[in-house]
């Protein structure tokens, strides 16, 4: 029923805007609308802060039906649950009653400030600074690569509080986007995702209140890997989101098309593609749905699953998106058709939340 519902309010409300939004590379503001009418913008949010109270894998199916559509829109559900995890996981309950309640009744989102320019696969390399002062802290840096960054009300900043204890001495902070000395660099010009806003996030002598804080000194980096414990899964149903958009427009496509007087559906290479990019996308579905069920959990072998999803589904992406494309032919290669945007949206999810070969490692150091 979830799944019909979020398929219905997608296509009628997103998928009209979807091309445009890649064209222009402007938010896409009517997908915004449309998921907060419907109370589908943070569904993770627990129903005791005001939220839908979605669980993991209902929040995977949400993610995945706006990704069929437009990849850029389903970062709004996505990045809402990134950017508020931390908070969820490890915040006080005042910084949870605020912070998840103001994002739950559609007030402002939240973006997720982890990554640096000299900081990314290895994020505790991190320089951003937050120094102490009375009741303040106060921050110091430059978080690059911020999705959302801009038009989110809330960030969860990870900042260095103790420089000699490395990745024990990160600490995680709720900045707001109205805090004095918080600005914003010019928006990346991206392969994909273009609706997504990817700028720079600038923190000069941000000061805030010291019960802003996420959890204890200290705790920051952990807390922030815990969450994307959690969040690869949602990369994962990003991926096999788009991957299904682009398999369903392609085997319509192949009905339709003619050539040596027959449709190409009835020839047998043709048919074989097919086959091979339904069932690895219905391998990644699957894998995702069981990470989804250990994010759920909690289950102790989180990890891998989280890593392993969010990698088998992203590769599988990549190959049924430049399947799409090669389906169509010469019209594949084109703006006309959705297949070329949704392979260029694909590329990203093999690389955000930690590259491929960074969930590898991940994979190899939890073994099941
Ligand atoms: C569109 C977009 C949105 C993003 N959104 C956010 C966001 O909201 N918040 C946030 O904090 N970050 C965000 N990121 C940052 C993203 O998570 C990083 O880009 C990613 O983690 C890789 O870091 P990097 O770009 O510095 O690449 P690098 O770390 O420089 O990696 C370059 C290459 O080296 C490889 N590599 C690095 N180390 C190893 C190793 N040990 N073994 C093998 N290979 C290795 C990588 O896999 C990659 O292929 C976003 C990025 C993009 C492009």
């Amino acid at each position: 029923m979830l799944r019909e519902s979020v398929r219905s309010l997608a296509e009628a409300k997103i998928a009209p805007f979807a091309a445009e939004v890649d064209e222009e590379g402007r938010f896409p503001v009517e997908a915004l609308e449309a998921l907060r009418g419907a109370d589908l913008h943070a569904v993770h949010v627990p129903e005791e802060f005001g939220g839908a109270g979605a669980d993991a894998l209902a929040t995977v199916i949400v993610i995945e039906e706006v990704a069929r559509v437009c990849a850029s829109s389903s970062l709004i559900p996505a990045v809402n649950k990134l950017g508020s995890l931390p908070v969820q996981l490890s915040g006080s309950e005042e910084l949870k009653a605020k912070y998840l309640g103001a994002l739950a009744r559609g007030e402002g989102m939240f973006s997720y400030c982890l990554s640096e320019p000299e900081a990314g696969s290895d994020a505790a390399g991190m320089k951003t600074r937050a120094v102490r002062d009375g009741d303040f802290w106060v921050l110091n840096g430059v978080k690059r690569w911020i999705t959302n960054a801009g038009v989110s009300e809330f960030y969860t900043v990870m900042a260095v509080t103790d420089p000699s204890l490395r990745s024990k001495g990160i600490s995680a902070f709720v900045v707001e986007k109205g805090d004095e000395g918080v600005s914003f660099g010019a928006p990346e010009k991206k392969l994909g995702i273009k609706g997504s806003p990817t700028r720079e996030v600038y923190f000069d002598d941000v000061r805030i209140p010291a019960d802003r804080m996420i959890g204890a000194e200290g705790t920051g980096f952990a807390t922030a890997m815990r969450t994307l414990d959690h969040t690869r899964v949602t990369i994962a149903a990003q991926a096999i989101g788009i991957a299904q958009g682009a398999l369903d427009y392609a085997k319509g496509y192949v009905k339709e098309r003619r050539q040596f007087g027959k449709a190409i559906a009835e020839f047998q290479g043709v048919q074989f593609m097919l086959a091979d990019m339904a069932m690895k996308l219905e391998a990644a579905r699957q894998l995702t749905y069981a990470a989804a069920a250990k994010s759920q959990r909690v289950d102790g072998d989180l990890t891998f699953f989280g890593a392993a999803a969010k990698c088998f589904a992203s590769d599988v992406a990549m190959e049924v998106t430049t399947d799409a494309v090669q389906l169509l032919g010469g019209y594949g290669y084109t703006r006309d058709y959705p297949v070329e945007r949704m392979m260029r949206d694909a590329k990203i999810t093999q690389i955000y939340e930690g590259t491929n070969q960074v969930q590898r490692i991940v994979m190899a150091r939890n073994l099941p």
